[in-house]
C-alpha cells in the first residue's frame, strides 16, 4: 500500500509537469521535490531491509488494543543505501535555490570528511531523541531542522519498505478505522477518496495507507456530522479540506476519482500548499506533526 515504491521516476516527472501546467506558481517547489522524490524512488530499488517480524500473541494483543504494530525505533533502515541517498539529497538542495542550500553544503562537507556517524544519526531520529539529534547538529555546526529534513528523507525508502512488510500483520477483515497509522502510530499527512468512494489516510511518517470511514476526524476521533465540515474551491473540485470544530484541525483530501492524470501523493501534498494557507486563514491548524510539514 506504500505508493512511493511502486511508481517510476517517469511518472513522477509527468505528474509534476501536469501540475505545473495547471498551477505555474508551484513550478519552483515542484522542480525541487521532483528531484527529491525521483532520488528516493531510485534508492528504493536498491534498498534492502530486514522484513518486519512479530510473534502471533503480540499481533493479537496489538489488534485488540488498537496499538500500532511497531514503535519507530523498531523500524529497520538500510544504512548503506540511505547514506548514499543522504549525499544525493544534500547535492539536490545545494544546487537548488533553496533556503537550506548553504546548510546542505556544510552537511555535505561533513559527510565527505567522515564526520557523520549514520548509525547514531538514524538512531537519534527513530528514537525521537531530540537531545541527541540536537547534539549531532551542533557537533556538525549545522542547522537542526535542515539536518532532520535530509535525514528523514534519506531513510524514507527504508521506512516505506519496512511498513509494507509490516502491513502483512494487519487484520484485513477488521478495518483499522482509527486516525493514527496502524503500522507506526503517526498522524496522517493526507486523505484520499478512491474507487467505490472509499476513504483512505496516508501516514506522515511511513506512508502506509489505510482505509477509514468517510465522516470522521482523524485527530480527535470526532464522528458527529454537525461539527465536521469541509472547505473547497469551485475551481478545484478534486481537492477539499476536511475541518473539525471540536479539535480545530484540518486535513487535505484528494478525490482521486476526479483526477485523470496519475496521482502521486507526495507531490499532491506539496502542490496543495494553497489549501493549507486557506485552512489556516480560517483559523484551523494542521494535524500533521511539525517536523513533517513542508
Ligand atoms: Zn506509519
Ligand atoms: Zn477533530
Amino acid at each position: 500500500m506504500t505508493e512511493i515504491l511502486n511508481e517510476t521516476p517517469d511518472k513522477i516527472k509527468k505528474t509534476a509537469n501536469a501540475i505545473k501546467k495547471l498551477r505555474p506558481a508551484y513550478s519552483k517547489i515542484l522542480d525541487f521535490y521532483e528531484k527529491i522524490f525521483t532520488a528516493q524512488e531510485k534508492s528504493a530499488i536498491k534498498t534492502e531491509i530486514k522484513p518486519a517480524q512479530l510473534a502471533d500473541d503480540i499481533i493479537s494483543i496489538k489488534a485488540k488494543e488498537k496499538f500500532p504494530l511497531f514503535c519507530l525505533s523498531e523500524f529497520s533502515v538500510d544504512v548503506n543505501s540511505s547514506r548514499k541517498l543522504f549525499k544525493k539529497i544534500c547535492k539536490i538542495i545545494n544546487k537548488s535555490d533553496n533556503h537550506m542550500s548553504s546548510v546542505a553544503e556544510v552537511i555535505f562537507a561533513a559527510n565527505e570528511n567522515k564526520k557523520i556517524d549514520f548509525n547514531e544519526l538514524y538512531t537519534a531520529l527513530l528514537h525521537d531523541d531530540d537531545a541527541s539529534f540536537g547534539n549531532i547538529a551542533s557537533k556538525l555546526k549545522t542547522d537542526r531542522d535542515a539536518l532532520a529534513f535530509i535525514t528523514y528523507n534519506s531513510i524514507k525508502p527504508s521506512l516505506s519498505i519496512f511498513a509494507e512488510s509490516a502491513s502483512k500483520y494487519l487484520d484485513k477483515d477488521n478495518p483499522w478505522d482509527k486516525g493514527y497509522c496502524p503500522v507506526c502510530g503517526n498522524s496522517p499527512v493526507i486523505s484520499t477518496f478512491e474507487s467505490d468512494g472509499k476513504r483512505f489516510l496516508t501516514c506522515s511518517f511511513c506512508w502506509h495507507k489505510w482505509t477509514v470511514t468517510r465522516l470522521f476526524c482523524p485527530f480527535c476521533d470526532n464522528r458527529e456530522a454537525g461539527s465536521l465540515h469541509y472547505l473547497f474551491s469551485e475551481d478545484e473540485q478534486e481537492y477539499r479540506i476536511d475541518v473539525c470544530d471540536r479539535c480545530n484541525k484540518y486535513i487535505k483530501n484528494v478525490d482521486t476519482r476526479i483526477i485523470t492524470r496519475f496521482v502521486y501523493l507526495p507531490l499532491e501534498q506539496i502542490a496543495t500548499l494553497h489549501l493549507d494557507i486557506m485552512a489556516k486563514e480560517k483559523g484551523f491548524e494542521s494535524g500533521v506533526p511539525l517536523e513533517f510539514q513542508v
